[in-house]
């Protein structure tokens, strides 16, 4: 009962959005035609509507938008969100009965790679999918120093995350390769902010969930991209050998540029799924055979280095010498080589083959923990081969960061130690496997229970609360910064409903 009430839906009969909004004069428009589409998600779990679209052609729409929400004061009950694709899980991006602004169509600015202070950068609208910002780059031989495993996210949207994937060891989350944003804050004022020119607003956004404005721009630093990309994966049989090499790995000088892990689970025919599947071949193929997945709980390391086709020796010289420190069995080793632009929008390829079988617009139980390292073993003791029995409802991802690449000014929360890991079970709930739903999200509340129980002390990413005191236990010392931060920004708590975190008429 208590899970059925998870998947809040609700209906609306509006057929023109609230008559004080028309009135209006925007560049761009607003309408109910697609308040449906945005009152879903990737998540699938939260139907909220919004009472109104904002399709908005300049920033002035959304700051005219903003700003006579404001002015209708704390009675009224508009809230405003901006929606980058909806990749959100609990409804973040809603704005239930509300104002939804639709990213994408804020084509403004055009993206433009510059030479800012002598190193390259780019600068790109709020609503921009980083896959866009990716080829524009490489159409000057450059490319964005940290990403997410998907690139078919908007700029916006994992800004007001974090934005993890395996290079974040090294150059830190995409937070931390902002120099500059345009911002239009909860009173409608259009800001712009650096590490110099408002530096609270600067950092409090990045990171923020949404709560102290709309990124309408961003300026992002870029480096040389390489051409190709050697790409490995390692079987281990016990976690604390993965964790050692990941950790070796990530504090190395000369290391891999990408280090990502997984979990596999009772996962039968592995090896054959990666022969017929994709481009991956086992360095010693006799061998591989006789090491399979089937019942068992196994670890993969996952290790990208990039080179340009003139530097293959060289490169595959400093492979071999890092492979050479780790505790793998060589006869797991399996590895290929791809272009970067195939190595990056790798999560494409399977969307494309979810969506063509229908299993992409799913119920998605997403739970995602950010783990302090001196407890990774506890915690993977306790849920692998235990509270999760089998990894065929998603990947289990698992890999460390650190957090001297993190800046503390910005809103991220992540754990209070210097490596902490990412481990993100990635649950689909397809419609035919009944009680899938169930299952995943009961699964996910015995993982969060087994860290309260044990004393583990983990942080969600993209985290999801309901209740204040749940929110305030996630901030820790950072609570009273941030809530002061949203008396400044957006006293009135206009943006980001979705994330339940400050509420209209607590003001
Ligand atoms: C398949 C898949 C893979 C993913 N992989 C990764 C990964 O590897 N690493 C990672 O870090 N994350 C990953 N994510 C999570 C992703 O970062 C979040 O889904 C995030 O919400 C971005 O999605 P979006 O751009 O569609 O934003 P939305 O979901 O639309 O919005 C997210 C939140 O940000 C707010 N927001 C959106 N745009 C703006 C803006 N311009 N200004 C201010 N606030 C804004 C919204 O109101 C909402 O609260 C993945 C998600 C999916 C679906």
């Amino acid at each position: 009962m208590v899970l059925a009430l998870r998947s809040i839906t609700m209906t609306t009969s509006n057929t023109a959005p609230p008559s004080s909004l028309e009135a209006l004069d925007l560049k761009g428009h607003l309408t109910v035609h697609d308040i449906s589409q945005c009152a879903t998600d990737f998540g699938n779990l939260r139907h909220l509507p919004p009472s109104a679209v904002l399709h908005p052609a300049a920033v002035s729409d959304i700051s005219a938008v903003i700003k006579h929400v404001f002015r209708l004061g704390p009675r009224s009950e508009l809230t405003v969100a901006a929606r980058g694709r909806g990749h959100s899980l609990h409804g973040q991006a809603q704005a239930p009965g509300g104002v939804v602004v639709r990213m994408e169509s804020l084509r403004a600015p055009e993206m433009r790679v510059l030479a800012a202070g002598g190193l390259p950068c780019i600068d790109v609208s709020g609503g921009e999918l980083w896959i866009d910002v990716l080829m524009e780059s490489l159409k000057h031989g450059l490319a964005p120093k940290s990403w997410t495993d998907y690139l078919h996210l908007t700029v916006g949207g994992t800004l007001s995350n974090a934005g993890i994937s395996g290079q974040a060891f090294r150059n830190g989350p995409q937070i931390s390769n902002v120099r500059e944003m345009e911002i239009v804050t909860g009173k409608g004022e259009v800001v712009n902010c650096s590490t110099e020119v408002h530096a609270d607003l600067f950092y409090a956004v990045l990171g923020g969930l949404g709560q102290f404005g709309i990124i309408t721009r961003a300026r992002i630093d870029l480096e040389p991209a390489p051409k190709m990309v050697k790409w490995m994966r390692v079987l281990y049989s016990d976690f604390s050998s993965l964790a050692q090499d990941q950790e070796l790995l990530v504090s190395a000088e000369k290391t891999f540029d990408y280090i990502e892990g997984f979990v596999i689970i009772n996962k039968t025919g592995l090896l054959n799924h990666w022969r017929s599947s994709s481009s991956f071949k086992p360095k010693n193929p006799v061998q591989a055979d006789s090491f399979d997945s089937d019942g068992k709980t196994l670890f993969c390391l996952e290790i990208a280095k990039y080179f340009n086709p003139e530097e293959t020796d060289t490169m595959n010289k400093e492979v071999e010498s890092l492979l050479c420190k780790l505790s793998y069995i060589p006869s797991t080793l399996f590895e290929t080589e791809v272009s970067y632009l195939e190595f990056l929008d790798r999560v494409h390829v399977s969307e494309l083959k979810l969506r063509s079988i229908g299993l992409w617009e799913v119920p998605h139980p997403w739970l995602n923990l950010l783990i302090p390292r001196t407890r990774i073993c506890d915690f993977a003791a306790g849920v692998f081969g235990k509270i999760v029995s089998d990894s065929n409802d998603g990947p289990i991802l698992l890999y460390p960061a650190s957090k001297s690449k993190w800046d503390n000014r910005t809103s991220a929360v992540i754990p209070d130690e210097e490596v902490f890991y990412l481990v993100a079970f990635l649950s689909s709930a397809p419609a035919s496997d009944a009680g899938s739903l169930e299952l995943a999200l009961r699964k996910n509340d015995r993982i969060l229970e087994f860290c309260w129980k044990e004393g583990i002390q983990m942080k969600q990413y993209l985290p999801h609360y309901t209740r204040l005191d749940e929110w305030k236990a996630h901030f820790g010392a950072g609570w009273e910064k941030f809530e002061h931060r949203k008396r400044i920004y957006d006293p009135l708590a206009i943006l980001a409903p979705g994330q339940r975190i400050f509420h209209k008429d607590m003001h």
